[in-house]
């Protein structure tokens, strides 16, 4: 079959951890018998250099004919001088806008591979698992397309005070919390809305719609957690979770914080689905809204060019673009099995690499192409 892939590289180590995914994808397409075209847009700083805004026209919409969207990052310090609407970020805001995909799927895995990079201490990986499980594997479910991010904002006249604004409607809560509770559906079961109910009026609307909802989910048990409580349990017993619902806000500081955990944000891809393909049925996916992967990285323009960014959460972006929007499970398996050979085999990206010797000693440091052709190689083996 043939997919149109819109694919955005974007700036800094955007297009460095991009292209292996791409490369991934390819080798996919040629072992089960897909066809990946790309259609390479333009977005972030290198659309303001060269379109003078940083999403022009014209990416938006071809980005919305193809059948899914896989981006790098944007920005980096050469943009960030510029008034608001002209600064890489105005992009993502506008494609996820622009794309209608509300809900943002971070999943946060500590590989057993990776334990060493995990800062966390054994008893506290021990902590708030059932039945014997170490580590973490949670799912933060963040409302991508509401809140602080997209709320009115502005600055007074003499611009001395400033404000955004945390709105929400009924409906914007009630469709990520059923995205919420549909991956719940097929994990753990149990689902904590994060929020701060305690000051926030928007966040109270958070919790009644919560009420109503989850009775529509009778085997999801639902349970409620203040976002700065939330920041401490995930450090002190991160295997108490299983999906995080929360807001745009709250999802972003969140998931950055648990992407530590696994060892690096190098690490975690993430997917960004619209109303109807994320109804759990991965067959059906033909005339749905445009999904939209990327890494939750952004350009880390500190690396920028130097072969040593890490791009396995590019290329589980594009697992992930494979599973939920072309329903290609099997082939997301693939991927997800091949990553999995490399890091048992010790190849490790800097950001990665153990911090005590006697781990390291069994650990290759590569860079990011040694890393991309270690991955194809595995995945080579895996499809056999
Ligand atoms: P960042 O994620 O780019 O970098 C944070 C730290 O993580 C840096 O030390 C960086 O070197 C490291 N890092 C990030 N990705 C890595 C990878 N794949 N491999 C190894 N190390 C990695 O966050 P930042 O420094 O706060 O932001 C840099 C720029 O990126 C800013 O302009 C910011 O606005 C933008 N940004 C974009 C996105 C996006 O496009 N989705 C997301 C976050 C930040």
């Amino acid at each position: 079959m043939n997919y149109q892939i819109a694919l955005i590289p974007g700036d800094g180590i955007g297009p460095e951890v991009v292209g292996p995914a791409t490369e991934v994808l390819d080798l996919i397409g040629d072992k089960y018998g897909h066809v990946f075209n790309y259609a390479e847009l333009l977005a972030g700083g290198k659309a303001v250099d060269m379109a003078g805004e940083p999403l022009p026209k014209e990416t938006l919409e071809t980005a919305k004919q193809c059948d899914a969207v896989l981006m790098g990052a944007v920005g980096g310090p050469k943009w960030d001088t510029g008034p608001g609407n002209m600064r890489p970020e105005a992009a993502l805001l506008g494609l996820r806008g622009g794309l209608g995909v509300f809900a943002n799927l971070r999943p946060a895995v500590l590989l057993p591979q990776l334990r060493a990079a995990c800062p966390l201490k054994d008893e506290v990986l021990a902590a708030g698992n059932a039945g014997g499980r170490s580590g973490f594997d949670l799912l933060i479910v963040r409302e991508l397309t509401g809140g602080a991010y997209f709320g009115k904002k502005g600055r007074t006249e003499d611009g001395k005070a400033a404000y955004d604004t945390e709105y929400y409607s009924w409906l914007e809560i009630e469709r990520v919390l059923r995205s919420g509770y549909t991956a719940a559906a097929v994990r753990r079961k149990k689902v904590c809305v994060v929020d701060k109910a305690n000051v926030l009026e928007s966040s109270r609307l958070w919790r009644e719609v919560t009420e109503v909802v989850s009775k529509d989910y009778p085997d999801i048990e639902t349970s409620f957690m203040y976002a700065d409580n939330a920041a401490m349990q995930l450090i002190r017993a991160p295997g108490q979770f299983d999906v995080i619902v929360t807001s745009n806000i709250f999802g972003d500081i969140l998931s950055d914080e648990a992407s530590v955990l696994t060892g690096s944000i190098g690490m975690l891809p993430s997917a960004s689905l619209g109303a109807v393909n994320q109804n759990g049925d991965k067959s059906a996916t033909q005339g749905y809204p445009t999904g939209l992967y990327e890494p939750i990285h952004g350009s880390a323009p500190d690396i920028a060019g130097k072969d040593t960014a890490n791009p396995l959460a590019a290329i589980l972006s594009a697992a992930m673009l494979l599973r939920y929007s072309f329903g290609l499970e099997k082939e997301a398996l693939a991927i997800e099995a091949a990553v999995n050979k490399v890091l048992d085999e010790g190849c490790r990206t800097p950001d990665i690499a153990s911090r005590n010797a006697g781990d390291a000693a069994s650990e290759r440091i590569v860079g990011t192409r040694a890393m991309a052709g270690a991955v194809l190689k595995a995945l080579e083996g895996c499809l056999d």
